[in-house]
C-alpha cells in the first residue's frame, strides 16, 4: 500500500475500535482506544489508535492529533510508572515503505531497557496473560 490511498474500514484497527475484533485495551476514551500490541517488540508495548478513519498522520485532523498527543503523552508517563523501563520509545509509521503495516492511524509507545535489544517489528505473538498483567499495571499508574 502506498502512502496515499482510500481508508479501509476493514482493517484490524477499526474493527477494535467497532468493538467486532478483541484487544487488551488500557483506556479508552471518545478520541483513542490504547491497547497491547499483541507482536511486541519488548514488554509493555502499547499503541494509541486515534478514533478518527485516518490512514496515518498526513490524513489525521489537526484536532485529532493535537488530542492524540495528549493521550499518547499520557500513556507514555503511565508505562514509566507501571514498569520503569530506562527510555521509551514513540515511533509512528506514515506508509509501508516506512515501516507501516496497518493502515489506520497509530502511536507505539514502547519501553526499552538498558542492555536489551528492541524485538523485531511484527515479531512473535505475546503470552495473552502476560499482556493482561502488563496492561492492569499501566490501567493502575493511570487511574
Ligand atoms: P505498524 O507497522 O506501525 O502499522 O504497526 C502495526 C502494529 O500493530 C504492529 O506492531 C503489530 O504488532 C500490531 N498489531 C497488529 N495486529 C494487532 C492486533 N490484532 N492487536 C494488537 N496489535 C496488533
Amino acid at each position: 500500500m502506498s502512502l496515499s490511498g482510500t481508508y479501509d474500514d476493514q482493517n484490524i484497527f477499526a474493527k477494535i475500535i467497532s468493538g467486532d475484533a478483541p484487544a487488551i485495551k488500557i483506556f479508552e476514551d471518545d478520541v483513542a482506544v490504547a491497547f497491547m500490541d499483541i507482536f511486541p517488540q519488548s514488554p509493555g508495548h502499547c499503541l494509541v489508535v486515534p478514533k478518527e478513519p485516518a490512514r496515518n498522520l498526513l490524513d489525521l485532523s489537526d484536532d485529532m492529533a493535537a488530542a492524540a498527543i495528549q493521550r499518547v503523552k499520557a500513556l507514555a508517563k503511565a508505562v514509566e510508572t507501571a514498569l520503569e523501563p530506562d527510555g521509551i520509545v514513540v515511533t509512528q509509521f506514515n506508509g509501508a515503505p516506512a515501516g507501516q503495516t496497518v493502515f489506520h492511524i497509530h502511536f507505539h509507545v514502547i519501553p526499552r531497557w538498558e542492555g536489551e535489544p528492541l524485538g523485531r517489528h511484527g515479531g512473535g505473538q505475546a503470552d495473552m496473560d502476560e499482556l493482561k498483567a502488563q496492561a492492569d499495571k499501566i490501567k493502575a499508574a493511570l487511574a
